[in-house]
């Protein structure tokens, strides 16, 4: 970073309008309507129907992504590569995670993946978190409670893994945070049977990165990848 100290504020106010710019071109707010409907059908069916499978004790998953965090990071990586497009026109996003931290240090603890912020699209895509107090101030702004616990890329078509940049990148992050998590998904991976995404950290010793167990909170990979799809469709039906 070439400027450091004093200028942070107005290039975070930049960061923050371009998101919001980001946001509006790809209608994200509409994740909101899509997740209401599945919670409500989500609802309906809980209630009349609790089975065995349900009961059984299941190890829980280190981190629960929120639907509505799921379907913009899809929905943002889907935009800029997809069949539609030439493949040698596909290029990465990134975005910011927000969310929150449950039973902290309990063997119950799991990461809350609240809400997705896509911060931009390219060839080259990096982002340098170099201040954690001033992104949790502007985030705060946006979601209170709610703090950066990590980042997330697309890797179109050549699945969810941690290249050396990625690693390095990732580095930093927990360096500010040592829970911090890196999200990578691959939007031509997303299959009625398929989230295509992979979390990981890496080790104390800094020497390896591990994967985290990941499930979309109250919505399959089948019901995800009909609300993208639907979703994608509405998009090319309006422009
Ligand atoms: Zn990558």
């Amino acid at each position: 970073m070439e400027n450091e100290g004093t200028n942070y504020p107005a290039e975070y106010k930049k960061l923050l309008e371009k998101i919001e710019a980001i946001e509006k071109t790809l209608e994200l707010y509409k994740v909101d309507k899509i997740v209401e409907d599945k919670e409500k059908e989500t609802k309906e069916i809980s209630e009349e129907t609790i089975t065995e499978d349900i009961l059984q004790i299941k190890p829980i998953s280190e981190i629960v992504m929120k639907p509505k965090a799921y379907l913009k990071l899809a929905k943002h990586a889907l935009t800029y590569a997809n069949d539609s497009i030439p493949k040698k026109k596909w290029v990465e996003v990134i975005g910011l995670l927000t969310g929150k931290i449950k039973d902290e240090e309990t063997p119950l603890e799991r990461i809350v993946v609240e809400d997705y912020w896509p911060v931009d699209q390219g060839d080259a895509v990096s982002v340098e978190i170099v201040d954690q107090n001033i992104f949790t101030e502007i985030f705060h702004k946006k979601s209170n409670k709610h703090f950066i616990i990590g980042w997330a890329h697309s890797h179109p078509s050549y699945t969810p893994f941690l290249s050396g940049d990625d690693y390095r990148t990732h580095l930093r992050y927990q360096t500010f945070w040592n829970k911090s998590i890196a999200l990578v998904i691959d939007p031509l991976m997303l299959s009625p049977t398929d989230y295509g995404i992979g979390v990981f950290r890496i080790h104390q010793d800094k020497q390896k990165y591990y994967q985290l167990s990941v499930e979309v909170q109250g919505m399959s990979s089948e019901a995800c990848y009909e609300s993208i799809n639907t979703f994608m469709k509405n998009k090319e039906d309006n422009s």
